[in-house]
């Protein structure tokens, strides 16, 4: 995968798309390495509507997802690698550019030590609210208020091991394409639809879902084995990780339901409370 340092030109390619450059860059100096780095933070990924998603695993599943590459930092110490070569060529065939990379360039771009092989910069993609419908038997995570990018990740990991419906992020919450969350989705974040709304927005939805809609409360008098969740579908409300959910949200669910606890622990971390829901709501229709 080699060619002259720093010398964009065009590679011959058999996809349909004009095909992408290929770059090598051995300085953390290069303008090209600080755009991408700069994409760490919300701000840049806002302005660009890109953001990055590490490893070749990911970066694969995005390509299969039909996700929209912009570019590919390869590491050159791994050029040798078959998969690492197909999916560059496969890059470079869809018009994104291919960056052969050093260890320390990319060591700067993911902020750690011992870096993924692979780093895809792609251009974020949301589901339109009213594009989510729920069927019997489907159940949706909605989110309010999420703060922290691991937890978020673990949801939407869980979500699409439980084949959610989607998950809806309400409210001001953490950045679903931040490194941290999309590190923890494993690649789900390809995979699940992912709307964001206002609390307006979402309570204005959620009465024209026919779903059960089902909060998760500290207060809840109902067991969470008990709603009938695959008769309508179900959405699953869960609350933030501080405040649980807001009184107006609280008010507008079906029922209230609570998981019973023992020992001291005053409550359940969101992603594991969002997993027992979710396997919950969809014990009738996953089956090994
Ligand atoms: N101090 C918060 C409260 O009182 O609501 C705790 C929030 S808890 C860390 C985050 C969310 O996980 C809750 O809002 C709820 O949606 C869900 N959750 C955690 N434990 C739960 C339980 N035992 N029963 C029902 N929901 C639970």
């Amino acid at each position: 995968m080699t060619e002259r340092p720093d010398a964009p030109h065009r590679r011959r390619s058999q996809g349909l798309a004009a095909p992408g450059r290929v770059k090598e860059v051995t300085s953390t100096a290069n303008p090209i390495v600080k755009d991408i780095r700069a994409l760490a933070q919300k701000k840049h990924r806002d302005e660009t509507g890109l953001f990055l998603a590490e490893g070749l695993k990911l970066v694969i599943d995005a390509l299969d997802a039909g996700w929209e590459i912009s570019s590919l930092v390869v590491a050159k110490a791994a050029s040798d690698n078959p998969l690492l070569q197909k999916t560059a060529s496969r890059t470079v065939a869809l018009g994104a550019d291919l960056i052969e990379a050093n260890g320390k360039v990319l060591e700067a771009i993911t902020r750690r030590d011992n870096p993924q092989s692979a780093i895809g910069v792609f251009r974020k993609r949301l589901t339109p609210l009213d594009a989510l419908r729920i069927k019997p038997g489907e159940a949706l995570i909605a989110l309010d208020r999420v703060r922290d990018p691991g937890n978020l990740g673990t949801v939407l990991r869980t979500a699409d091991a439980a084949g959610a419906a989607g998950v809806v992020l309400i409210g001001e919450t953490v950045d679903p394409f931040s490194l941290e969350a999309v590190r923890a989705t494993m690649g789900s974040i390809f995979a699940v639809p992912l709307a964001r709304a206002s609390e307006a927005d979402f309570l204005k939805w959620r009465r024209s879902t026919p779903a059960l809609v089902v909060g998760t409360h500290m207060k809840g008098e109902t067991d969470y084995r008990d709603p009938d969740y695959g008769a309508k579908g179900a959405v699953l409300l869960m609350g933030n990780e501080q405040a649980g959910l807001t009184d107006t949200l609280a008010e507008s669910c079906d029922t209230l339901v609570r998981i019973p606890q023992a020992g001291r622990a005053d409550s359940l971390n969101l992603a594991v409370a969002t997993g027992v829901m979710l396997f919950e709501a969809r014990r009738g229709v996953l089956k090994l």
